[in-house]
């Protein structure tokens, strides 16, 4: 009999598996607590279980987690990792050491149906949605390797769109902060959506606490629309009004992404139009510089434009940062994610 893999099965699906053995749902618990935290895979050496329900449960299931096929270092020490899935799909996660602290950035999607302008993984067009389990393998395979402190922030930035695959995200989110889980909380883990408004709403509605990033990259709608398809969906009214909603119900600032593509979107009234777009969202901007993508006719502003964009929009933006490029020799920047070596 073929055993069924419980990667991505959350703490309620345990409970339920054990109730359908006979057992006592606490011991779904337990089980959770040994995968997930103890990283302990081996139902055998789960020794807070009779033998008989080892026994049991080893007939039945596994616990099988992802392994990377690729794995390059960047010279500042960003680390990509390609994973491919079991029906071939390509995947990668980046691992961004900022001081002390590391950062991951995951996939929720193998490639990407919304097919931005500027973005590699748009261009690669879209596979398949992950499971939960494959979110969170990501995450464990960082802890087999490196311990507890593999990483302390987790952002939904790889591939793909997180709101359009909403409900793995969430059961992800579940696993990831579960203080038997991965112990991560959710205010450590930020979700990034291009603009999907429902899903934004769902997210303010939900219990998740987990922090919210718009890419925004330009405030003004027609220039939107050219480079972000979605966008003639939901235009920038209904996008800052779900923002504002966001923001309002779950008292959180919102962080509006902005990627600065030379002679496109950098010039003073750019800076203008956002300031103004933005009054009264409590919000941070988040400048980054675009990183090339091969075959795409986009200019990288040179560090000097980015910080004059930066002083246009000071005082009128009350925190604007600057994000660092991480990576770029080994594509593993933002946007530049399209599951290559093969
Ligand atoms: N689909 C979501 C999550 C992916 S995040 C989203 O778009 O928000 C990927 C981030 O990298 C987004 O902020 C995206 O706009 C940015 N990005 C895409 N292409 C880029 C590029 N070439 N240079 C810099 N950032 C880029
Ligand atoms: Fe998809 Fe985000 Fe890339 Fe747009 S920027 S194609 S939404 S991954």
């Amino acid at each position: 009999m073929k055993r069924l893999n419980l990667l991505g099965k959350t703490v309620s699906d345990f409970e339920d598996i054990m109730r359908s053995l006979g057992e006592k749902p606490y011991r779904g618990r337990q089980v959770f607590k040994w995968l997930y935290r103890d990283m302990q895979s081996d139902f055998n050496l789960m020794s807070n279980l009779a033998m008989t329900l080892r026994r049991r449960l080893d007939e039945r299931y596994e616990f099988i987690g992802l392994h990377p096929t690729r794995h390059a270092v960047s010279s500042d020490d960003t680390e990509k990792f390609l994973f491919r899935l079991d029906d071939g799909a390509l995947i990668e996660t980046v691992l961004i050491p900022e001081g002390d602290k590391r950062t991951v950035c995951i996939s929720s999607q193998a490639g990407c149906a919304l097919g931005c302008a500027f973005c590699a993984t748009g261009k690669m067009g879209f596979t398949r949605n992950l499971t939960a389990g494959e979110i969170v393998g990501q995450l464990l395979y960082l802890r087999s390797r490196d311990g507890q402190e593999a990483f302390h922030n987790i952002v939904f930035m790889g591939m793909g769109e997180p709101l359009l695959n909403y409900d793995e995200m969430v059961r992800a989110v579940d696993i990831i902060s579960s203080e038997i889980g991965l112990s991560v909380s959710a205010k450590k883990i930020t979700v990034s959506t291009v603009g999907v408004v429902p899903g934004i709403y769902r997210l303010a509605d939900s219990g998740l606490k987990v922090n919210l990033a718009i890419s925004l990259h330009v405030a003004d709608e027609e220039k939107r629309k050219k480079i972000i398809p979605i966008a003639k969906k939901y235009g920038i009214k209904e996008l800052t009004e779900a923002v504002r909603y966001f923001a309002r119900k779950r008292r959180k600032r919102v962080t509006f992404e902005y990627v600065l593509m030379g002679g496109f979107n950098d010039a003073q009234n750019d800076a203008l139009m956002l300031a103004r777009m933005i009054t009264g969202i409590p919000c941070k901007i988040n400048l980054i510089a675009y990183n090339p993508v091969p075959g795409l006719p986009y200019r990288r502003p040179t560090d000097d434009e980015v910080d004059r964009f930066a002083q246009w929009l000071y005082p009128r933006a009350p925190a604007v940062t600057v994000r660092k490029s991480r990576g770029m020799d080994i594509e593993a920047a933002c946007g530049q994610l399209a599951g290559k070596y093969v």
